[in-house]
């Protein structure tokens, strides 16, 4: 079977996609047809956390498979209830809802924005990555994405990051929220500093807005703490999840405080699929392995030593936790490069390399990856 002929043949092609055709993973490894391995650092793009086919993670959605699937949100379903109550440990959050992806958990948060304060305007980043619907692209920063949909939802005004000023002049009575990514990822993981994001509290004591974050790529563990605003020490309005909540199972989530959920009524949202008991128990599994295996504190501890290690071969190396960016010139040649060596890596652009591999990752798998892009970058220099 030609793979790359028949998908061409019967998909959209709205993907470029490597010329590799993976069959099997196994904690970091991924294994082609040909039966060659790959240190996986990209994890599904920030989703597999725990690793692939983790045997706990396998167990318990087996027996939820031969349990329930699903029944909708017409019915009350057990694992649902036990994910909410889990989440408000872990978040702090008050009250949750679920959904299939993270762009529909922007979607959901923009809708409640808009709800509860009864504003109309979004306020956004500049570089900001919030997904692909039409919503969740209106915050998007990136035009080549946009462009083709417009006219999109507005008013939209988008914010320099970390711009105090222009923060002050976008921002009004009209306001319905500020949305942000603590670390921007797509943009190629550059973190907001701490006094940018008190600015956007004080405007909201202010304006009376909502402050989303969306931590659809940086949460559950992936910056070195379970939520990357616990780095930041504040409690959002409304904070949005998904890639690593289902460790690769689609599984999305909005979690909100009480005085929000106070405000939101019967009927004004829902999902068919959202939070059915086969991925609510993914999720659970997926949190009860990063507890067990304390993968919150391997994030920590490995991507401090991961961006150690990429300080010897790049000048500029940013992020937190697993959630690293790196300088690198010619940065998708090195892609192919670590691809043929067995390193499985992500550009975000011309010039930097992104790296959010499963959190179980060790130091021993940083030094191959670091030994084999150094080897990379002596041939392309
Ligand atoms: N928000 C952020 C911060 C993201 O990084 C992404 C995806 O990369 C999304 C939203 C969209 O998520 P999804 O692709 O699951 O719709």
């Amino acid at each position: 079977m030609d793979v790359f002929e028949l998908e061409r043949e019967y998909l959209i092609p709205f993907y470029k996609r490597h010329k590799v055709v993976f069959v099997r993973g196994e904690g970091c490894w991924l294994y082609d047809e040909r039966g060659k391995r790959y240190l996986d650092l990209v994890a599904g793009i920030a989703c597999v956390a725990i690793g692939h086919s983790h045997p706990h993670f396998v167990r318990r959605v087996e027996e939820q498979l031969r349990k329930l699937i699903h029944v909708s949100n017409l019915f009350y379903t057990i694992p649902q209830i036990e994910l909410a109550m889990k989440l408000r440990e872990i978040t702090g959050m008050d009250k949750f809802f679920f959904c299939n992806s993270g762009t529909e958990a922007v979607e959901c948060a923009l809708k409640i924005s808009r709800k509860v304060t009864g504003k109309r305007k979004f306020v956004a980043l500049k570089n900001a990555f919030h997904g692909r619907t039409m919503g969740s692209l209106s915050v998007t920063w990136k035009e080549k994405f946009r462009k083709p949909f417009e006219p999109l939802i507005q008013p939209v005004e988008f914010v320099e990051p970390n711009n105090v000023n222009d923060l002050e002049r976008k921002v009004d009575d009209d306001t319905a929220c500020v949305i942000l990514e603590l670390v921007q990822g797509e943009a190629g993981v550059y973190p907001l500093e701490e006094g940018f994001v008190k600015a956007v509290f004080e405007e909201r004591d202010e304006h009376h807005f909502l402050v989303v974050f969306d931590e659809v790529q940086t949460g559950f563990g992936r910056t070195g703490k379970w939520f990357a605003k616990d780095h930041y020490g504040v409690k959002p309005d409304v904070i949005t999840m998904a890639k690593a909540m289902g460790s690769g199972f689609p599984i999305g989530g909005v979690g909100v405080t009480s005085e929000v959920a106070e405000r939101l009524e019967y009927t004004e949202h829902a999902s068919t699929f959202g939070g059915n008991p086969l991925a609510c128990v993914a999720s659970l599994a997926t949190i009860e392995v990063i507890e067990r295996e304390n993968l919150v504190e391997n994030s920590e501890r490995v991507g401090r030593y991961f961006r150690e290690r990429l300080e010897e071969i790049s000048d500029d190396v940013r992020g937190l936790g697993l959630m690293i960016g790196a300088r690198f010139e010619r940065a998708f040649e090195v892609v192919e490069r670590a691809l043929n060596r067995g390193v499985v890596i992500n550009a975000t652009s011309e010039n930097n390399l992104r790296f959010v591999p499963p959190l179980i990752l060790s130091e021993r798998e940083v030094d191959m990856a670091v030994d084999i892009l150094n080897s990379i970058s002596g041939e392309i220099d």
